[in-house]
């Protein structure tokens, strides 16, 4: 029995990078079957698993993928229920006998196919996954929950011990009451506030969600850190007693996704004015390429998709160095140089190791013809005035 790791380390990373099939037998599959909390894209998932199926059949036929892998891939596929949420990725090649089988946090396009290398693009390029807080309150309840990777987990136990002591159970009308009441009330949202921030400073999460009635906002507010107010992404009306997690998470995916979209337009907004008048952006695979190779750049700018820029670059497997041609010596080191059918991967290879953040665009469309852009730290030709006004 084959028992996957949970995920795939830097050395790990490290040794498939360096593996080589000449033959073209090197094969690689991602597929995602189904999140449990993500009901409503279960036909999708599922529909992904039967892809990875029909590509492994015609790999069968047409790739020189060997026989012995892509039974054993079929077997694992289909084999496969929910795999907890997590993505299955193999690199495997039979005749150099590697079987390498990971699950992997995230989401990743499925994709089955075989190549002189493995693909390792989608897990070179996964992105750091915000986690979001998500408190709802009440006068009476508080409860916490944990939106990461478009999975949603409830942590209100967390609170429920301490919320029972603060219950308020008088039906009496006296103004001694009310007062009472209100005071009552305060040190609940006091306590949800301090629990919160205490959460925060552990490094428990990263940004911060309100669902509460549009009535009790005011009082929940008024208690909350300015640090928790800084990291406040958004709020939301929901009856906080009532709300399923579904409910919950279809309202503060909303929330994540409204702001992914308008820290996406604004990045490639500045990354295509920038290029267009020589300062901090670069478009194109050709540009980008010079300035990987002159270390501007801050961030690397890629589709959604995987793979889709088809076009061939050679890569230093010594250096690093990225060359459009094919070549065989690199001419900067005279390492041997590796030619990757997708541009994406040769790029994202370089990236390894020299702190360049890699950014997904899920709402934004690069420009064409390439869809591949950077934004630079600085460019290496234009001087200070030019850098500052761009
Ligand atoms: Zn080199």
């Amino acid at each position: 029995m084959t028992v996957a790791n949970a995920k795939v380390s830097p050395e790990e990373l490290k040794e498939l990078s360096e593996f080589w099939a000449e033959e073209g037998d090197a094969l690689t599959i991602y597929v995602q079957v189904a999140t449990p909390s993500e009901l409503s894209h279960r036909e999708e998932r599922i529909s992904a698993k039967e892809k990875i199926q029909q590509a492994m059949g015609s790999l069968k036929g047409k790739s020189a993928a060997d026989r012995a892998d892509v039974q054993r891939v079929l077997e694992t596929i289909g084999a496969m229920k929910g795999n907890g949420g997590l993505a299955k990725v193999i690199f495997a090649c039979h005749r150099k006998g590697v079987w390498r089988e990971f699950d992997v946090a995230g989401a990743f396009a499925p994709r089955a196919e075989a190549g002189t290398a493995f693909a390792l693009g989608p897990l070179l390029a996964q992105e750091q996954t915000k986690r979001y807080c998500i408190a709802l309150a009440d006068r009476n309840r508080a409860r916490l929950l944990l939106l990461e990777a478009g999975a949603i987990t409830e942590h209100s136990q967390l609170l429920d011990e301490e919320k029972e002591k603060i219950r308020t159970t008088g039906t009496s009308k006296s103004v001694h009451l009310e007062r009472q009441k209100e005071e009552e009330a305060r040190r609940h949202f006091q306590f949800l506030a301090e629990h919160l921030l205490h959460f925060y400073e552990h490094k428990d999460y990263d940004c911060l969600m309100i669902g509460c009635r549009d009535e009790t906002w005011r009082e929940i507010e008024a208690e909350l850190h300015p640090e928790l107010k800084r990291i406040l992404v958004g709020r939301f009306v929901v009856d906080p007693g009532l709300a399923t997690a579904e409910e919950i998470q279809e309202k503060a995916q909303a929330i994540v996704d409204g702001g992914d979209r308008k820290e996406e337009e604004r990045l490639v907004e500045r990354v295509v004015g920038g290029a267009a008048s020589k300062g901090l952006g670069a478009v194109g695979l050709k540009d980008v390429m010079e300035s990987l190779e002159k270390g501007e750049v801050r961030t690397l700018l890629l589709p959604a998709q995987n793979g889709q820029l088809e076009q061939s670059v050679s890569l230093c497997e010594h250096c690093g160095h990225l060359e459009a041609q094919e070549l065989t010596k690199c001419s900067l080191c005279n390492g041997r140089m590796r030619r990757f059918a997708h541009a994406e991967e040769a790029l994202l290879r370089h990236a390894v190791g020299r702190s360049i953040e890699i950014r997904r665009m899920h709402w934004t469309k690069l420009p064409a013809p390439d869809g591949i852009a950077a934004w630079l730290r600085f460019r290496a030709e234009v001087n200070t005035p030019q850098a500052l006004a761009s």
